[in-house]
């Protein structure tokens, strides 16, 4: 693709309400912008991104079996009512009016409305287990909406739901997503924590959160230095220094930013919104449920947060929004434009290639490069004389040159 016709407006300065780096660098590098507070639009770059995560979570989730489909965002009262959860969701829930006065909310999370689509269906342990889940918009009223995408009102989640007709099969479910989760932040450059958490205004038995380690984080761990006991402060009240409640070790405490958070629900939204189901001994039973949520938006960020300087990006392979970024350097000069353009045709036909054709000084486009952070990039400049590139491996920082006829199977090797 051209950068001439990509919109991706670079900024000198960061807005003054980024606080960390990752805000700062996203809006530099013209990826997201703000509409309100909580409220961004994702731009060609940003977007990119976030369909490349979205990619690797779907795959994942295909995987173990789970389906997807998309359910609404606008959802009337009735439902909530029936939980009980319109009035104990409390200010978050964005609530509105039809023209006719009738109350709905903007879905902050999709239990009611799932467990309405499944009941009367779902009437027989032959038609189970089930797994749903969507990647959607979700809308919250977040007290204090901050660091861009990390606390938005409006942000991108996956929700899996998943339905049993016995415990133990919840539990394998649970572990199963587990792993999964494990397995996609870590396709996507995270290494994540799994700390006992809470089960908040969700409910259920017992909930578990995926953390990235960071000083960014909102989140309080605590943790053992000696095994592998973990949860959140809110979740534990143990502090720096205290005994660990499974093995007698020291606690140590670190922030995390939450990236994900799963339930075992059990029969919370069975029973009051009474789902049921025919067991093996012909009584009716209420469906029991996990679900799953995973912050599509917010790993976005935290991704950024982890590969990322002061000025500039590296994106991890899976989710850069380009592999190879072209700096033709000399576009000026007839002979040297052409052979420009064709190393683009020529990459082009490999890899996702961006190509600054834009009629820019070098260092403007050195640092918009590096603002944009594609892990490897092409100079074409002098050494063109020699029918050679520049390429640069920004994971590693080395610069080689190698000849054009070379370049496909140079990056073949790295971008496999
Ligand atoms: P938090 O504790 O951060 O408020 P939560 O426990 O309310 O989040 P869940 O309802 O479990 O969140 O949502 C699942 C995932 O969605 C979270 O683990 C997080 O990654 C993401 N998420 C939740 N709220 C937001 C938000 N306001 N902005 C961006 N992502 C969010
Ligand atoms: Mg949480």
């Amino acid at each position: 693709m051209k950068q001439s016709v990509l919109y991706a407006p670079t900024l000198k300065e960061a807005p003054k309400n980024a606080e960390v780096k990752s805000h700062k660098l996203l809006t530099r590098s013209g990826m997201i912008k703000q509409t309100a507070a909580g409220v961004y639009s994702y731009l060609p770059l940003g977007h990119r991104v976030m369909k490349k995560i979205e990619a690797v979570v779907r795959e994942e989730h295909d995987q173990i079996g789970c389906s997807e489909l998309i359910m609404p965002a606008l959802q009337p009262r009735d439902l909530w009512d029936e939980s009980g959860r319109w009035d104990d969701f409390g200010p978050a829930l964005m609530r509105l009016k039809d023209r006719k006065e009738r109350n709905f909310c903007l879905g902050p999370t999709h239990e009611e409305v799932i467990t309405d689509l499944v009941r009367d269906v779902i009437d027989s342990y032959k038609k189970l287990p089930l797994a749903l889940y969507q990647i959607q918009t979700k809308y919250r009223d977040e007290l204090r909406p901050r660091f861009a995408l990390m606390r938005g009102r409006e942000f991108v989640m996956k929700d899996l739901y998943t339905f049993s007709d016995s415990q133990e099969d919840l539990e394998r479910w649970y572990e199963r997503v587990s792993e999964v989760y494990t397995r996609i932040f870590k396709r996507v450059g995270l290494d994540t924590r799994i700390v006992a958490s809470d089960t908040g205004d969700i409910g259920g038995d017992q909930a578990h959160e995926f953390m990235v380690m960071s000083e960014v984080g909102e989140d309080t761990i605590t943790y053992c230095e000696a095994c592998s006991y973990a949860a959140n402060q809110e979740h534990s009240g143990l502090d720096d220094g205290d005994e660990c409640p499974e093995c007698g070790g020291r606690i140590t405490t670190a922030m995390g930013i939450e990236v994900g958070n799963i339930f075992k629900l059990g029969t919370k939204y069975s029973e009051s919104m009474n789902a049921y189901f025919t067991d093996r001994d012909g009584k009716r039973k209420p469906l029991i449920m996990g679900c799953y949520g995973l912050g599509v938006s917010r790993t976005l960020m935290a991704a950024v947060e982890q590969h990322s300087t002061d000025e500039s990006i590296v994106w991890p392979k899976a989710i850069t929004p380009f592999d190879i970024h072209i700096l033709p350097l000399a576009l000026n000069d007839d002979e040297k434009r052409e052979t420009s353009e064709e190393v683009q045709t020529t990459l082009g036909a490999h890899f996702d290639v961006l190509y600054d054709d834009r009629e820019e000084r070098p260092g403007v486009k050195f640092k918009d490069a590096d603002l944009i952070g594609i892990p490897y990039r092409v100079v074409l400049g002098k050494a063109l004389e020699e029918g050679k590139a520049e390429c640069i491996d920004r994971y590693t920082g080395e610069t080689e040159l190698v000849p054009l006829e070379d370049l496909v199977a140079f990056f073949q090797k790295k971008i496999a």
